[in-house]
């Protein structure tokens, strides 16, 4: 069995798998000190949610949602680190309900919602939740929520509290390097990875060796190939589309210490 991803806790820096993280999120020393320093602010109701990708567990984001946000903030949010490419209309499935970025027409059955829905009037303990970017080639995530509980009231929306650490891909040509690029066309065959060795390697076939001393970008400009690689990220996303990576996330979580 393939080891299951890890990821670094917020408050204390500890790393855990994915269940492991949730069991210690709820007993964190560091933690528990941070939410006894906030206990005399206003207080206000949070939901945990575990964020997964449907099929590939090992993508996978636990986060701190004040029950006052809406869907708009939610899918804001999985926009912002894991999703975001062109613009594409997403939607959250609740209890039989679809709630849409973009309510367009319907052809049968109930129209579907919008997402101006405050999390506390539809988010319950235990509830799982479809969400799903761009109607075409979607990615479709799976949200559980996990908690919910009352505390001093933070500034932000939404808090980041573990995420996956970044997958080790090697890539598929060599197999030596770490891969930093996917070939977004042959995403599911056989070698979509690449490392820059393999990529500058590949780029020098077919070109005169006197010019090789001044490879650059140019040589493989009009290349096909090249168009179609998109860089290797933290995200089920990758590959997809045109997705580059979040430009607000880093791949890799730090925690505030540890
Ligand atoms: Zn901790
Ligand atoms: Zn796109
Ligand atoms: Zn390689």
């Amino acid at each position: 069995m393939a080891t299951q991803t890890k990821g670094f806790c917020k408050y204390c820096g500890k790393e855990y798998a994915k269940s492991g993280m949730v069991r210690h999120l709820s007993s964190c020393k560091a933690r528990k000190a941070k939410l006894e320093k906030a206990a005399e602010k206003t207080k206000c109701g949070y939901f945990q949610v575990i964020i997964s990708d449907k099929y590939n567990k090992d993508y996978w984001l636990i986060v701190e949602i004040n029950e006052n946000a809406t869907l708009i903030d939610l899918d804001q949010f999985i926009r912002d680190i894991w999703v975001e490419c062109c613009g594409h209309l997403s939607a959250f499935e609740i209890d039989g309900m679809s709630y849409e970025s973009m309510p367009g027409d319907f052809f049968w059955g109930e129209p579907p919602e919008d997402m101006h829905h405050q999390l506390k009037k539809i988010f319950k303990v235990g509830q799982t939740i479809g969400y799903e970017y761009d109607f075409g080639s979607t990615t479709k995530l799976v949200l559980k929520v996990q908690d919910y509980y009352i505390v001093g009231r933070k500034k932000e929306k939404i808090t980041l509290l573990s995420r996956n650490n970044p997958i080790k891909i090697l890539c598929s040509q060599c197999g030596k390097n770490e891969a930093t690029w996917v070939d977004s066309q042959r995403l599911y065959e056989e070698a979509p990875f690449w490392c820059e060795e393999c990529m500058r390697e590949r780029a020098k076939e077919g070109i005169d060796p006197e010019e090789l001393d001044d490879w650059d970008e140019d040589l493989v400009n009009g290349d096909e190939f090249y168009e179609m690689l998109l860089p290797v990220c933290n995200s089920p996303r990758m590959g997809i589309c045109g997705y580059e990576g979040s430009e607000e996330y880093s791949n890799q979580f730090v925690p505030d210490e540890g």
